[in-house]
């Protein structure tokens, strides 16, 4: 592997987390002097969210070329997208979960149109990676795209989600935790190179969330840091030139479940079921793993989720064989006996899926 990392790196030049930052899109555009936009809309959020958004644009004189909803991530209806985006579009703004996230940072990839990112639920750290989860020939597939312009998270909305989604966001938040240990495993056997300022960021990023005291979830000093910290595990990805800084094997069997599964959970709530699992196997900060779990209400939520432990352990076993040239702990048969070992005999386990 090249010693020679990727030392250009794309970073968001937009960067606004607080509460009524929707009602403000507009003048954060303008500022940035952006005055023809596109603007995709998820699943039922035009009725939610649209006249906020739209009023705000126009009072700020920032034209909307064309805007309507988008529920497909099918590689072949984006790029149709793409390619029919009127001439003088100078951004494309994508609003709501991941799927019209992932849709909307593509059309932009695209285009080599600056991509606006508005996530309205805090599901997954989608928002503010450089590549986008789409469906390629009826499968879902990772392919690379380019790092947001901009991220704009109205904290207020964040908050009207349905709990689950900011579960799944801890999840995902607190997985850096094994995937950085998993980096730095794959480089002690030679198949990474671990880029030391992305380790530097993500762990800031995570020891900055995990130490953030609250009294709930939905405090908005919480909800801040997630999202920041989740913004700022983006950039590691974008210094180390891949996903690891942010994706290890908790992320491996989160792939798999989806693989297997017909109704899979949300990511962030498999991946972190997998991440205090994995903290186990590697020996490393499962207690506060596990403290912050218990206190944010997440071991509570899953328990609720009838939840198959035989899932999980045959995710383990697949998990290798997602991504076969890495080296993660699951990649070593004698820490998939523990894992498998583990799911059955740890106590907590044993709660989130009531064995
Ligand atoms: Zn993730």
């Amino acid at each position: 592997m090249s010693k020679i990392t990727n030392s250009h790196i794309a970073i968001p030049t937009l960067l606004k987390v607080e509460a009524g930052a929707l009602d403000k899109i507009g003048s954060y555009l303008k500022d940035n002097e952006f005055k023809n936009v596109v603007i995709y809309f998820g699943n039922g959020l035009i009725d939610m969210f649209g006249y906020k958004v739209l009023d705000s644009l126009k009072a700020a004189d920032v034209e909307v070329l064309e805007y309507c909803e988008l529920d497909t991530v099918d590689i072949d209806d984006i790029i149709k997208l793409a390619f029919n985006l009127p001439n003088s579009t100078q951004a494309v703004i994508g609003l709501g979960g991941g799927k019209v996230i992932d849709a909307a940072k593509y059309i932009g990839f695209l285009k080599k149109l600056p991509f606006i990112s508005v996530p309205t639920s805090s599901s997954s750290d989608g928002f503010s990676s450089a590549s986008a989860s789409l469906i390629i020939n009826g499968r879902r597939n990772s392919v690379p795209a380019r790092m947001a312009y901009g991220i704009i998270v109205d904290t207020q909305v964040i908050k009207s989600a349905p709990q689950k989604f900011l579960y799944s966001g801890v999840g995902d938040m607190v997985s850096k935790i094994t995937a950085l240990y998993d980096w730095q495993f794959e480089e002690v056997h030679g198949a990474a190179q671990v880029n030391d300022f992305a380790l530097m960021i993500a762990k800031k990023a995570v020891n900055s969330f995990v130490r953030t005291p609250f009294e709930s979830i939905n405090d908005d000093l919480f909800l801040k840091e997630l999202l920041d910290s989740l913004a700022m595990s983006g950039i590691a990805n974008e210094i180390a030139g891949s996903s690891a800084p942010t994706s290890g094997s908790e992320h491996l069997i989160s792939h798999a479940l989806d693989k297997m599964l017909e109704v899979p959970q949300l990511h962030g709530i498999q991946v972190g079921i997998a991440t205090y699992l994995m903290s186990l196997v590697q020996n490393h900060r499962y207690q506060r793993v596990n403290t912050i779990f218990t206190k944010t209400g997440f071991w509570d939520y899953v328990s609720t989720l009838s939840l198959d432990v035989n899932d999980y352990i045959k995710a383990v076993d697949l998990a290798p064989s997602i991504k076969p040239f890495r080296h993660t702990y699951l990649h070593e048969e004698k820490y998939r006996t523990l894992a498998k070992k583990l799911l059955v005999e740890d106590e907590t386990l044993k709660k989130v899926f009531n064995i």
